[in-house]
């Protein structure tokens, strides 16, 4: 993990929400999975859990503390992903197995969304018809991405992942 800055973190948080509209009225007239909805709500929890992570960096030192921190951290990374933002997430997730998968997702959001690996359709027994040939690849997740949402494409087969 990257030195994390608690200070530069809220900073942003600051300005953000500066520049951010305020939505808290009508909230049901609005489409609330637009991607401009959906970070904003993000958001919202992010500042929740830099002010969480804030107190526990004024606590005594102790093993429950890091264990709360690192869970602070990891929830943390987990709305920057969220958000899109996966070197945000990287930079501040502890877990290193969800570390790891936030670089696959960020590998293929970057990847030629023609671009697929090389294994071959599955032939499947279909009680009605017989056989059924299908994809190993299918729609893992729906992503927020720059590009606004996307199809993380996983293969179910070998891994690989790319995002349309
Ligand atoms: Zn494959």
């Amino acid at each position: 993990m990257t030195q994390f800055s608690l200070d530069k973190a809220l900073q942003a948080i600051t300005e953000r929400n500066a520049e951010a509209p305020d939505l808290s009225e009508g909230i049901g007239r609005i489409d609330q999975n637009t991607p401009e909805v959906k970070r904003r709500r993000i958001r919202q929890l992010e500042a929740a859990v830099l002010s969480q992570i804030e107190y526990l960096q004024g606590e005594p030192e102790s093993e429950l503390k890091t264990t709360r921190l690192n869970v602070a951290l990891d929830r943390l990374g987990e709305l920057r992903a969220e958000l899109g933002d996966y070197e945000g997430a990287i930079a501040v997730t502890v877990d290193v197995r969800r570390v790891a998968e936030y670089q696959k997702v960020q590998e293929a959001i970057a990847r030629d969304p023609s671009e697929t690996c090389a294994c071959p359709l599955v032939r499947v027994v279909d009680g009605a018809s017989g056989f059924v040939t299908l994809s190993p690849r299918f729609k893992a997740q729906r992503i927020l991405t720059e590009k606004g949402y996307l199809d993380l494409i996983r293969c179910a087969n070998c891994g690989f992942m790319n995002a349309k």
